[in-house]
């Protein structure tokens, strides 16, 4: 604190006036030595001088006479001054295996000259598109085409999880060039997603490479959106086959890919918090034996309780109010809920 350095014992029939014998500054050894009756100037960061115990705040003193700080209230021993090993003491562990360096342990490790630390890298995640109607360049779409919007954005989430995104372009509806694609993919990256040509129509490549190429599993998974997984290795790369519907295609990423690669890359926690909230307006649903994530606006009230609303259309292309919803409302199989009532929420930011 930038102040006075005193003896606590000088300063108890505050106000008193010491005599001030030197300045300690910050970056050095203070070369003064306290005695009785005396002060130290002192700014914060600097070394305690010899003699003193306690730091009195320069708001807490006036100019005395001759020279001289008036002390204007009592100090304690140990006021303002900081001691080694208040933070970390010699072999405390830091920070257990698993935990994600933010800035803060970044921070905690510089304190300690831990320059170099061992942790996962990164994992470098590549991103395939497939679909003979993709369009990638930013022309007029020829009729039958749509833009490719599945690799920017999967792209993008793979940044925001903290991976290396690998952009492995987009291939048309043809064996020879999704088995070049994946190829290249697995050469150059420890994961792939893939989205579109995983379902079951005449030109759903993508199913037919991967069964070639690798150990791969093929499933219908009671959720809606995001029925239709895939998942295996290639050469021992694993490799996401996610649909190819958007909504679809970024909610598999969340439900499934995000977690594996969390867990690949020595995450302790996989999964996004799930919280109750209070439905403001009914979200409708029919029974048909599948978990039910609806794209919900997330707000809190003043109270700190979230209340959820629906972010837009339903339907597995509608690509938009996913964009602008910020949570999963986990509808279980039935009848939905109604206005006013709790539900269970995916936070997704
Ligand atoms: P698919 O799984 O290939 O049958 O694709 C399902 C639906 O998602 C089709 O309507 C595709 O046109 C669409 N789709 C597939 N890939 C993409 C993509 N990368 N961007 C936007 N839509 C896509
Ligand atoms: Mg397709």
């Amino acid at each position: 604190m930038d102040g006075y350095a005193a003896r606590a014992e000088d300063t108890a029939a505050a106000p008193v006036t010491l005599e001030v014998v030197g300045t300690a500054a910050a970056g050095a050894p203070p070369e003064v030595t306290v005695r009785p009756g005396q002060a130290v100037r002192i700014m914060t960061g600097a070394m305690v001088p010899d003699g003193a115990d306690t730091v009195v705040m320069v708001e807490r003193t006036s100019a005395g006479t001759g020279g001289g700080v008036t002390i204007e209230v009592a100090a304690s021993p140990g006021d303002h001054i900081r001691h080694p090993g208040e933070d970390l003491r010699v072999g405390q562990v830091l920070f257990e295996p698993g935990t994600e360096l933010g800035p803060g342990h970044v921070g905690v490790l510089a304190s300690v000259g831990a320059d170099v630390v061992e942790v996962v890298p990164p994992a470098r995640v590549g991103v395939l598109s497939t679909g003979d109607e993709l369009s990638s360049d930013r022309g007029e779409l020829r009729p039958g085409h749509i833009r490719d919007s599945n690799r920017p954005m999967l792209l993008a989430l793979v940044k925001q999880a903290g991976w290396v995104p690998v952009d492995l372009g987009t291939a048309p509806d043809d064996e020879d060039e999704i088995t070049g694609a994946i190829k290249r993919g697995v050469a150059t990256c420890d994961a792939i997603l893939t989205s579109g040509g995983v379902s079951v129509g005449d030109f759903d490549f993508v199913k037919v490479v991967l069964d070639r190429l690798g150990d791969m599993h093929w499933w219908q998974v009671a959720v809606k959106p995001a029925k239709p997984l895939a998942f295996g290795t290639v050469k021992g790369t694993p490799v996401f086959g996610l649909p190819g519907n958007p909504v679809s295609s970024l909610v598999s990423f969340e439900l499934f890919a995000r977690p594996a690669l969390r867990q690949m890359t020595g995450h302790r926690h996989l999964f996004r918090p799930e919280v109750p909230a209070v439905a403001d307006e009914a979200l409708h649903r029919r029974p048909d034996g599948k978990l039910h994530l609806v794209r919900v606006l997330a707000i809190p009230d003043d109270e700190g309780r979230l209340h959820v609303r629906s972010s837009g259309g339903q339907s597995s292309h509608l690509l938009r109010a996913m964009a602008l919803a910020n949570a999963l409302a986990l509808l279980p199989d039935g009848g939905g809920v109604k206005a006013g009532e709790t539900v269970k929420v995916m936070l997704l930011t």
